[in-house]
């Protein structure tokens, strides 16, 4: 199978850097949502996909959640060292495009999805708290959204020099749409929004940047970060 790439990322009309990231190296893809005063957030988001991208580079599809767990103790390490950037972390969801299958390393609140048949299904789950509370029963998905504290993270990368990762599989075909995706176009456009806007836009670019457009719409309260990964036949 063949994928065709489309990717924005933005700061949005609040902040005044963008602390997201993202790479798009075929066959390796990933979002990455940096936190952490002054330049922390830039610089562990940053962090965390150069070290991807090189662990790849000598890895492989393989080596994936090893390299994310040395992201993790690179920002770690930087954090603990340089007082400029102390308490640094980032959110790292990243997907390696395989025969006919993803292969998904999650970590934080960015998010993949699947868009099948019309129908946006979410492949990963937040590391966060109300995550936690929905789990438990104890909150609905929808007040999760409106949550003060929907962006209090249980797990993100850099935060302590160990790291437990979701590590998933999942298996895709021609026609299939792939979002990955940053806290600030979740927590802002509904899913059904998101779903619209993937079937209005058949380009994959196109689709990215309307989706960003959605995100500032709404107040572009944080930075937006948008990889659309379309799954087509041939290689
Ligand atoms: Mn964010």
């Amino acid at each position: 199978m063949k994928i065709k790439v489309g990717a924005a990322t933005d700061t949005g009309l609040v902040r005044e850097s963008n602390e997201d990231a993202y790479l798009s190296e075929p066959p390796l893809y990933a979002v990455a949502d940096g936190m952490g005063g002054h330049r922390g957030g830039e610089v562990a988001s940053a962090l965390a996909l150069e070290t991807l991208g090189e662990g790849f580079k000598k890895e492989g599809a393989e080596g994936v959640a090893g390299t994310v767990q040395r992201a993790n103790e690179a920002i770690y390490e930087r954090g603990s060292r340089d007082r400029e950037v102390a308490g640094m972390g980032t959110t790292l969801t990243v997907a390696v495009t395989g025969e006919d299958s993803l292969h998904l390393v999650h970590v934080g609140d960015s998010r993949a999805y699947l868009y099948r048949d019309g129908e946006l299904k979410p492949l990963t789950e937040d590391h966060t708290m109300v995550q936690e509370m929905v789990n438990e029963g104890s909150l609905t998905r929808e007040a999760a959204r409106n949550h003060p504290q929907r962006s209090v993270l249980t797990r993100a990368l850099g935060i302590g020099d160990d790291i437990e990762l979701d590590d998933l599989e999942v298996g895709v075909r021609p026609g299939d749409r792939i979002l990955l995706c940053t806290d600030g176009l979740t927590a802002t456009v509904p899913d059904a929004r998101v779903a619209e806007l993937l079937s209005d836009n058949k380009d994959p670019q196109a689709a990215a940047e309307k989706l960003v457009e959605a995100a500032n719409d709404a107040g572009g309260v944080d930075n937006t970060t948008v990889v659309v990964l379309d799954v087509e036949e041939g290689v």
